[in-house]
């Protein structure tokens, strides 16, 4: 898994193995050499039952599905706050289970995440993907313990105000990932090269 540069999308990539691919509660796609996420979308929790969280955990012991996710909160779509939430609380216990680490969506709900992360004390990395926020608020995030992935939408204060160490890219099945990685290394004058493989060490470190 150690040519990731995209650590979160929806699309099978060209090249196997170079993204994460989530495929929501399955079944896996029937390719060989990709590596998936699954995890119920907070959008899509209202539905969700026993089977539901059942079939999610077959999904999590397999061994190409090396995240969980995306699953998160969100107040601007989907249910009530209360069932994103317990469908979240279910996760972060199978996330916890098979030692796989989170990809969250989460929209207009960082207090109630950093208060979440606190209280549940999870082992496992949570990694907020599609971070759009300011300077100000990666710093809270990252002091917070969370990872942050940037898309296409990230801001560029943002990237320069990161530590190298905490860039992760993805495309979210919304672009190239080489237009992502092109956009970070602009933003930092830094070489492609240097900064694709940057980026492919930390999504390494991720799932380390
Ligand atoms: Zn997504």
């Amino acid at each position: 898994m150690f040519m990731l540069k995209d650590i979160h999308t929806h699309v099978i990539p060209a090249l196997p193995g170079s993204a994460v691919v989530c495929v929501g509660c399955g079944p896996l796609p029937q390719v060989k050499g990709h590596f998936f996420s699954a995890g119920l979308h907070p959008w899509d929790v209202s539905g969700c039952d026993e089977d539901s969280f059942r079939n999610l955990d077959a999904l999590l012991s397999m061994p190409d599905v090396p995240a969980l996710g995306e699953c998160g909160l969100d107040t601007l779509r989907g249910p009530s706050p209360d069932i994103q939430e317990k469908a979240f609380v279910r996760q972060f216990e199978l996330s916890e289970l098979h030692s796989k680490p989170m990809i969250l969506h989460v929209v207009r709900a960082f207090e109630r995440i950093i208060y979440l992360k606190k209280t549940l004390n999870p082992s496992q990395k949570w990694l907020i993907h599609g971070f759009r926020g300011g300077p100000e608020q990666a710093r809270q995030l990252l002091g917070s313990g969370f990872l942050l992935s940037l898309g296409c939408s990230a801001r560029e204060d943002t990237i320069r105000s990161l530590p190298r160490c905490s860039l992760l890219a993805e495309t979210d099945g919304k672009c190239g990932i080489d237009e992502v990685i092109s956009r970070i290394a602009v933003s930092l004058g830094m070489d492609f090269g240097d900064t694709e493989r940057l980026i492919e060490s930390n999504i390494s470190d991720f799932f380390a």
